[in-house]
């Protein structure tokens, strides 16, 4: 059995380092470790769990350079998008650090005695992360995981392990004990299901894709195991005539090339009314051929590659020889995982590039008459985790967003994930919500204590 992968840097093809992959039983081994390390790290005290918590945040940031080189090495990030990543770990760590702190319960009236409420931890939680944001998304489970009193098991992307092995290490250094936080490498069919059908890992964090996720729900099923599930997305912009059309259109492509389209919330669908159709693709047309596709580490660069000619060949399939493209930008030709920044149009609802998460810097243009046909065109895929709005109506962009199946959406901006307020999918784009305030929640199972007063 093969038990070691070559990281490679997507855009040389390099090896960057051969990483050792977990077997199923050095998942057990692991996860044993985890259970025993859960009693003393569940009964620390909630003021110590926080500052270390704290210290982790801050020798995040004071490694922040060389985690953010290593991200650019394995991941193709660029170093802006890098270095975005490291300070989102940090402001995660310091956010939920709080957490263990306020880890209230409530006391509720009852007749004939007192009745309290607990938020206890599960124990051992596994976290499987994708290649996309490796950075990130793990700290989307790791920390509110710990700061509830759990310890944790994560699993990196096969491609992506090495920035989340120096968090572990970061986390030994600010004093987390020893198997609270363990990162372990392996493949998602090994290591992967391994976690997900263990009977001692009584919760699972995965993000991913969605038959992948289908997948962990029913591994599960059998153990009723707990599940938070951030899946893919088909997300829309809605840009309507009373917009500030040259703000929305020229910023629409960003919101899909960003991350070179690797990104779960890419708004991948740019939904037009009618009346500024031709103005709306004269702006992107602009923006398309100004973004700058190139070495990653370049402070000068806008996109970087794909992860992986696996994942480059899956966004090839869909644009095949014929395929309608209306604006096409550069990319570097040679050595590295390239694609250019892709606008497709006309396509129609019904169409693969419609319908299914391409996962790469593909964007279609469709237009709408009116607010009735832009909700049925936002909402006539599987997905439903985020969208932008973009109108100067305000009426209207409330019942837009009441009327979008979206778990996140933005009005006149293009943001979706803020560590602050809840993410997370409607539909096939996912199971629970992360980060914001009640996420801490999610890793704890809520335990009621009746108190008679009356013997
Ligand atoms: P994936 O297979 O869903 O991988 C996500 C994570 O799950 C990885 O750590 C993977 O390990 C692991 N995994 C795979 N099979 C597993 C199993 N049977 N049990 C437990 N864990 C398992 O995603 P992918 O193949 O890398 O990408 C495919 C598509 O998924 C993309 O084109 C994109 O559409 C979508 N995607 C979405 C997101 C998102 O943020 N929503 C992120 C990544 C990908 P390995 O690394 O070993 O496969
Ligand atoms: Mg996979």
């Amino acid at each position: 059995m093969i038990d070691t992968f070559d990281v490679l840097n997507p855009a040389t093809e390099d090896v960057v380092k051969t990483v050792h992959m977990a077997s199923a039983a050095e998942i057990d081994e692991v996860v044993a470790k985890a259970k025993a390390a859960w009693p003393a790290w569940r009964d620390t005290a909630p003021a110590h769990k926080a500052n270390v918590l704290r210290k982790f945040a801050l020798l995040v940031e004071q490694n922040g350079e060389e985690l953010a080189q290593l991200e650019v090495l394995e991941a193709g990030h660029t170093i802006g998008t890098a270095r975005w990543e490291v300070e989102n770990v940090r402001n995660v760590l310091n956010y939920f650090a709080g957490g263990a702190e306020r880890l209230i319960g409530q006391q509720i009236p009852v007749p004939g005695g007192i009745d309290i409420t607990f938020h206890e931890p599960f124990g051992v939680v596994g976290i499987i992360v994708p290649w996309n944001y490796p950075m990130p998304i793990a700290a989307w489970g790791f920390a509110p995981a710990l700061a509830a009193g759990n310890t944790v098991v994560l699993k990196p992307a096969e491609v992506t392990p090495l920035t989340a092995m120096r968090l572990a290490e970061i986390a030994l250094e600010a004093g987390l004990p020893e198997n609270v936080l363990n990162v372990v490498p392996g493949f998602g069919k090994v290591a992967g299901q391994q976690l997900v059908e263990h009977p001692d890992v009584q919760k699972i964090v995965f993000t991913g894709s969605t038959p992948v996720g289908k997948g962990i729900m029913r591994a599960g099923a059998d153990r009723l195991k707990r599940v938070t599930l951030e899946l893919g997305g088909k997300s829309p912009t809605i840009i309507f005539a009373d917009a500030d059309v040259e703000a929305a259109a020229k910023s629409a492509p960003l919101a899909v090339f960003d991350n070179s389209g690797q990104d779960c919330c890419a708004r991948s669908r740019i939904l037009v009314q009618e009346s500024i159709y031709d103005e709306v693709l004269a702006h992107i047309e602009t923006t398309v051929k100004g973004v700058r596709v190139g070495d990653p580490s370049s402070e000068n660069t806008d996109m970087g590659p794909l992860i992986s000619a696996v994942q480059r060949d899956r966004v090839k399939s869909f644009v095949p020889d014929g395929a309608p493209i209306l604006f096409q930008g550069e990319a570097p030709t040679g050595k590295g995982f390239w694609f250019p920044p892709t606008v497709l149009a006309p396509i129609k609802p019904g169409d693969l590039q419609y319908e299914q998460e391409i996962f790469g810097p593909v964007c279609v243009v469709v237009p709408f008459k009116d607010e009735a046909h832009a909700i049925s065109l936002a909402n006539g895929t599987d997905y439903g985790l985020a969208g932008s709005i973009w109108t100067r109506d305000v009426g209207r962009a409330l019942r837009m967003a009441r009327g979008v199946d979206s778990g996140a959406l933005s009005i006149n901006s293009h943001s979706a994930v803020r560590y602050w307020t809840p993410f997370g999918g409607f539909k096939m784009s996912g199971v629970g919500r992360e980060l914001g305030p009640n996420a801490i929640e999610a890793f704890t199972e809520t335990k009621n204590v009746f108190i008679s007063t009356e013997s």
